[in-house]
């Protein structure tokens, strides 16, 4: 993979340009998504943002999300887009299988390629790029990509907020480990810049249904289990069980991190039956390596501390398959 300054030249003159983030996007996903889609379109690219699912409702008030494409409902204009472009650019992942149904169409894509993400172990598929796991998050990087560009000063109050929501969620509102002091800076830059945070707090944060509230209640109170020996606690939810509350999967973003609140608590595990498919996400404090704990047990990866991963056996025994490993490996 050539440098990403490399790339630069290739946007000299307005290209059709193609952005692409993972599936189930976060807040991450769609800053960066969002932030490189406003910078791009003020250099006078022709640019077409499309994430391969849904967007979660939390981030339904980000300038610029009415462009975007949903590849799930909108695959036809999604193909004919990336078929058209130029230059595609795939931000907050580095694996193909991580967008689900688009990998096919940019495994066979040729146009040159360009990757700007902090997740560990990159495929080697990418033409240009910056592979940084030490960021903070991929808006960070939309923000370094700038000003290596010389275009700091392009940085308007659109862009702004797509890189704050990535850099406050991503950073669990700035208290993980990967907050640098460049993260305070870069943060600093956009308030002298105007960006108003509060609202972004307020739409992230304080946009909870009456009935997601209730759902956690019943989480933490019925759902949640500890084990002192491992320093582990584990949320197992069942289709029944989500179903009783008809919550969606946005309505459980967060919930494996309320185990690590828990004094002692320094590895967390959520595991969700989600169609044919049981859907596990993993957090930790400290030095236990849930990405490579993911990579072995079950066929996922991610960060260091926060990491994703999925089983093909049924609910009942993935959980049970957990425990056991939990006591096999005994975390501590
Ligand atoms: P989440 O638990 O929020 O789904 O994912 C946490 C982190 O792990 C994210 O950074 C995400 O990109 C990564 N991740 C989640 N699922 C997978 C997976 O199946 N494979 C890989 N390689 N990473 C994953
Ligand atoms: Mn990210």
């Amino acid at each position: 993979m050539r440098q990403i300054q490399d790339v630069f030249p290739l946007l000299q003159t307005p290209k059709k340009i193609f952005i692409t983030t993972h599936h189930k996007p976060d807040g991450d996903a769609i800053g960066s998504m969002l932030g490189l889609y406003h910078y791009l379109v003020k250099k006078g690219h022709s640019v077409t943002g499309v994430s391969p699912s849904e967007l979660p409702e939390f981030l339904m008030w980000m300038p610029g999300v009415e462009h975007l494409l949903n590849y799930e409902a909108e695959s036809k204009a999604s193909l004919k887009a990336l078929q058209e472009a130029d230059v595609i650019f795939c931000v907050d992942f580095n694996d193909y299988t991580r967008t689900k149904h688009l990998d096919q169409a940019l495994t066979a894509a040729t146009q040159p390629k360009v990757l700007i993400d902090h997740h560990l172990f990159p495929k080697p598929v990418w033409d240009y790029g910056m592979s940084i796991p030490e960021k903070s998050s991929t808006c960070e990087m939309i923000y370094d990509f700038i000003n290596l560009n010389n275009d700091n000063a392009l940085i308007d109050n659109n862009i702004a907020q797509c890189i704050y929501t990535g850099v406050l969620t991503d950073t669990g509102s700035f208290r993980f480990p990967v907050t640098t002091a460049s993260v305070h800076d870069l943060v600093a830059d956009l308030k002298r810049k105007g960006l108003q945070h509060s609202p972004i707090h307020e739409e992230i944060y304080d946009s909870w249904s009456l009935i997601r509230m209730q759902f956690l209640g019943y989480v933490l109170m019925e759902k949640m289990e500890i084990f002192p020996k491992y320093n582990a606690g584990l949320i197992a939810l069942s289709k029944k069980e989500i179903r009783l509350f008809n919550v969606s999967s946005g309505d459980m973003e967060g919930l494996v991190n309320y185990p690590l609140s828990i004094s002692g608590v320094r590895f967390a595990t959520l595991i969700t039956e989600r169609g044919d498919e049981v859907k596990m996400s993993f957090r930790s404090k400290g030095d236990f390596d849930v990405s490579d704990f993911a990579r072995t047990y079950f066929n996922g990866g991610g960060h260091f501390n926060a990491s994703g991963g999925r089983a093909t056996t049924s609910f009942d025994d993935t959980v049970a398959n957990f425990k056991q490993i939990l006591s096999d490996i005994h975390p501590r």
